[in-house]
């Protein structure tokens, strides 16, 4: 799906960059700028800030910054015509109509049906807890013993659902919905003689919401003593698949980004205690198992996490389970064990957030919490037990795609189970096979850091219009083709030849994709002129000039340096011929960088 060019500049320029970030950000006022501490690194002192005239936001500290589509992407961990839609809500203005595939316009329909009554439901629910009635006052009783606040409830937005087998449906039907459309909410059950009954009856309501804060999904505790089922959750709908969506993530997903890791609990309460004890950055998988799928939703928003599930058989079973999910996705793993089989519902409740804290801190990395599970309870000095113990960490290795990782634990676990050298790398070799999706993160190229000289530079370009056109007449493509900015030299001086307007658009269109430049080129639009209003105009063109010298000279000693390596092969392999060239060469340049040092004095 894509939207017409000029449809997304006209946004960008609609949109109220300062208004969209404050959404997120407490932003003050500060000159032309407006400042706030950064959303995506913890500070205490403010160091981003947003500029409506330029149309960007820039954090000093972590160097994010872009456009308005850029924050909401980031903020959001949307894609971006995602970003364009929320930017065009948020703005008022209404999106070009796109040819959409009639079935997925089709099945959008269906979504925002559900959601529609799930919403109307949810409110019903929520007032129904307030009523007065015998059986809301014991719903409410039941949120006082678990010590849940009256905040709280509005935050989660608790509700409560009557002991009623058509109360919901009628209310909805009042609202307008169709019998059609209150059965595909998956509200109600349907009967085998057709008709319905209410799903949710005498059970306090926990609604769960999408990233964006849409309620999907609800489940439901019961409330009567004699009832069976203590937990009932809804059914797939067309705006709910099982195993898709993290409960708490559309509240702490921020905290989460900030804190650069994340809690990983079970159950709704484990989640919403903490939360109101002010420990924040936590998810719950609620209902399932730990799916693939939420684990690569959590590792949009950290890539550490801490499993804390309960600390009974089934709880350490199913931590081990999430373990090996989460280690495919690649992500850090450490694991909790709170004293006493508490959970975290129960353990912050007695012991508080403090101590919570303080355990948590002590987690352990998951690789040692699998092999004292495996050790427990098993004799090592009986040749058995031990296979048995180590055939049940091996698929804990064998998960980490990492290979120095995967050595690290490998190591770690030889050491534990205490075996000898010589089985060692028979079984190395039986496990050291890469895991099925390695070699998505490549490492950063050495030469991608651009150096002091060339930043300067482009600070000066970006600076002063004036400059700017002295400055690209005198550079030459030889002086920036290798360097890591390149794209971005090109694209300023492809912008002063063409006349256009020197603004983020313009550029980063000109730099499409190049990975230093979206870093980069935020940054140089923020910055204040280099020496501020105090240097000359002559001054700064000397500086350039000086920069400018300065590159030329860098570039001649890299080549020097390799003349060099090439002399002593030519040396070695007897050519001497190739050696005079070489070293002809080598004094040309010498000289030539001399010059250019003694101007620079
Ligand atoms: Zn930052």
């Amino acid at each position: 799906m894509r939207y017409p060019q000029t449809f997304i500049e006209d946004l960008r320029r609609q949109a109220d960059i300062v208004r969209i970030v404050g959404d997120h950000v407490p932003l003050k006022k500060k000159g032309s700028n407006w400042m706030a501490c950064c959303p995506f690194h913890k500070e205490k002192t403010p160091s981003f800030s947003v500029s409506p005239a330029k149309e960007i936001y820039y954090c000093f500290g972590c160097h994010k910054g872009g456009s308005v589509f850029d924050f909401v992407m980031e903020i959001e961990r949307v894609s971006f015509p995602e970003a364009i839609k929320i930017v065009a809500e948020k703005s008022g203005v209404a999106l070009p109509q796109v040819e959409d595939d009639s079935r997925f316009a089709e099945r959008r329909q269906d979504i925002d049906e559900v959601i529609e009554l799930n919403q109307w439901a949810l409110e019903w629910w929520e007032q129904q807890l307030d009523r007065s009635s015998a059986e809301a006052k014991a719903a409410r009783e039941y949120l006082t013993k678990r010590e849940i606040s009256e905040e709280t409830r509005k935050t989660f937005r608790l509700g409560f659902a009557p002991d009623s087998w058509e109360a919901l449906s009628s209310y909805l039907r009042q609202k307008g919905a169709t019998q059609s459309q209150i059965e595909r909410s998956g509200l109600v059950v349907k009967k085998d003689e057709g008709g319905s009954y209410d799903r949710f009856r005498a059970r306090l309501i926990v609604p769960v919401m999408d990233v964006r804060g849409r309620p999907i999904a609800f489940g439901g505790r019961a409330l009567k003593p004699d009832d069976t089922a203590k937990y009932i959750n809804s059914p797939e709908t067309a705006a709910y698949t099982k195993g898709r969506n993290l409960f708490g993530l559309h509240l702490t997903r921020d905290e989460i980004r900030r804190d650069g890791f994340a809690i990983l609990v079970e159950g709704f309460l484990d989640l919403i205690l903490p939360y109101q004890f002010g420990i924040r950055n936590v998810v719950a998988s609620l209902g399932t198992a730990l799916t693939p799928e939420q684990a690569k939703l959590l590792g949009r928003f950290a890539r550490k996490v801490v499993v804390n599930y309960d600390g009974d058989r089934a709880g350490v079973q199913a931590a081990k389970k999430a373990i090996e999910i989460l280690l495919a996705e690649d992500l850090e793993v450490k694991v909790l064990v709170l004293p006493d089989g508490a959970d975290p519902d129960e353990f912050v409740r007695t012991r508080g957030a403090g101590e919570y804290q303080k355990h948590r801190g002590g987690a352990q990395p998951h690789i040692q919490f699998v092999i004292d599970q495996a050790v427990k309870d098993r004799n090592l000095n009986h040749p058995p037990e031990k296979d048995a113990a180590f055939e049940e960490v091996l698929p804990y290795i064998r998960a980490v795609p990492s290979p120095l990782q995967k050595r690290e634990y490998f190591d770690r676990v030889m050491d534990e189970l205490r075996i000898v050298p010589a089985l060692r790398r028979t079984f190395w070799n039986s496990i050291r096979t890469p895991a099925a999706s390695t070699g998505n993160r490549k490492a950063p190229a050495l030469n991608e850091t651009p150096t002091v000289t060339e930043e300067q530079l482009l600070k000066l370009l970006f600076g002063d219009e004036g400059l700017r056109s002295i400055v690209v007449s005198k550079l030459e493509l030889s002086d920036y083709d290798d360097l890591p900015t390149s794209a971005i030299f090109r694209a300023v001086v492809a912008i002063e030849q063409e006349g256009l307007a020197f603004n983020l658009e313009n550029l980063s269109q000109r730099t499409n994709g190049d990975p230093v430049s979206s870093n980069l080129l935020p940054m140089l639009l923020m910055t204040e002129p280099a020496g501020g209003d105090s240097s000359t105009a002559e001054q700064r063109l000397l500086a350039a000039e000086g920069c400018i010298d300065g590159l030329r000279r860098l570039k001649i000693e890299r080549r020097i340096e390799s003349l060099r390596v090439e002399e002593s092969a030519a040396a070695r392999a007897g050519d001497i011929d190739k050696y005079n060239l070489l070293q002809m060469e080598q004094i040309e340049l010498t000289r030539r960088r001399n010059e250019l040092v003694n101007r620079q004095r």
